[in-house]
């Protein structure tokens, strides 16, 4: 998989707050509840921390109460890729930007939550950069 925005580790870790870092590039996970947008409502895009691209809007954020900002569907499908991720022993799908690569978080699915895909991209705030609309 090549990404439109390739950048070195040294570039990127010099780009990236040490947190970011660890987030994007090496797939770490942000604590609960803490994250920065956990319960924004304001209105706006949320871009990609790396590389600016646009992934998700505020009008398919919706309360999951899982601690992680949570969506029903990215800005469009193509601004994000999936990835199989078998780590700590479960069945995820990692979502990543497809832009540059950057770790999101995960996607899961079919758990019933009252929004029209009843999927949920568990996005790191830290991983994402809201634009407020004017
Ligand atoms: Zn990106």
């Amino acid at each position: 998989m090549s990404y439109e925005i390739e950048k070195t580790d040294a570039e990127w870790r010099a780009q990236l707050s040490p947190q970011e870092y660890k987030v994007l590039r090496q797939a770490g996970t942000e604590a609960p509840f803490v994250g920065e947008y956990t319960d924004t409502k304001t209105v706006g895009v949320y871009s990609c921390r790396a590389c600016g691209s646009e992934l998700f809007s505020s009008e398919t954020k919706f309360d999951s109460h899982c601690g992680w900002p949570s969506y029903y569907a990215p800005l469009a499908e193509d601004r994000v890729e999936y990835i199989e991720d078998t780590t700590l022993g479960m069945r995820r799908v990692e979502v990543r930007c497809a832009t540059c690569g950057g770790h999101l978080g995960h996607v899961f699915e079919g758990e019933g939550y009252a929004n029209p895909t009843d999927q949920r991209y568990c996005i790191n705030s830290i991983s994402l950069t809201l634009k407020p609309a004017e």
